[in-house]
């Protein structure tokens, strides 16, 4: 059963952020797999940007599997980590060539056999292609659950995607998980979280522990 406190976050968050939803554009199931796997210690602005040229450049898996490795990496440079990213994308689409029929697997085990595809990445694309409840945690989700008091500080991610799972519906998890992205994006910043007016205040260890 979910508690009241878990109650008041989700209505307090339908109240806000009634539409939020993932920021990431993409048209093809390879672009969002290589757009989640850019996002890592990025925007998703920054990759929205990128992306519009590389998969107008390269507008297949084929002709991606063809790209020398020198322009992919021209045109991800401002995402940062481009020399790792680069073979990531080269990776993902020769495997997914290769082994999957040019078609992104559903199954977890198999989206994390792509490289530069761990646990958060697979949990993301599974919600978006699939709609496969999931709650993928990043930093954002990380950081609000241990303000909440959902999870520990000391708990790793996948403690927090753990107790996440145990006290949230699964019928929640799709649109709660883009809700805190939101939340944690726009109001509750890891620095200089808007707190006026917030009704989680209650709630928060942070605001207690500053206010
Ligand atoms: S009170 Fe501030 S820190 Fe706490 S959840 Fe609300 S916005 Fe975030």
């Amino acid at each position: 059963m979910i508690s009241k406190k878990c109650e008041e976050i989700l209505e307090y968050f339908n109240e806000i952020l009634p539409n939020a939803k993932c920021e990431l554009n993409y048209s093809k199931d390879y672009e969002l797999v290589i757009a989640v796997m850019l996002s890592a210690q990025t925007t998703d602005k920054r990759v929205n940007e990128v992306d519009k040229e590389l998969f107008s450049k390269y507008d297949s898996l084929e002709k991606l599997n063809s790209a020398s490795e020198e322009d992919i990496e021209k045109i991800i440079r401002p995402v940062g980590l481009s020399k790792n990213k680069t073979r990531h994308v080269k990776g993902i689409v020769k495997s997914l060539i290769e082994n999957f029929d040019s078609k992104v697997p559903e199954d977890k085990e198999l989206l994390m056999s792509l490289p530069g595809v761990g646990n958060k990445t697979a949990n993301v694309i599974r919600i978006e292609l699939f709609k496969i409840p999931e709650i993928p945690v990043d930093t954002h989700i990380e950081r609000i659950s241990k303000r909440l008091g959902l999870a520990l500080s000391t708990d790793s991610v996948l403690e927090v995607e753990k107790k996440l799972r145990k006290k949230f519906p699964e019928s929640t998890y799709i649109k709660f998980h883009h809700q805190m992205i939101h939340f944690g994006r726009y109001k509750c910043k890891a620095l200089h979280p808007e707190c006026e007016g917030c009704k989680l205040i209650k709630y928060c260890k942070y605001y207690k522990k500053v206010s």
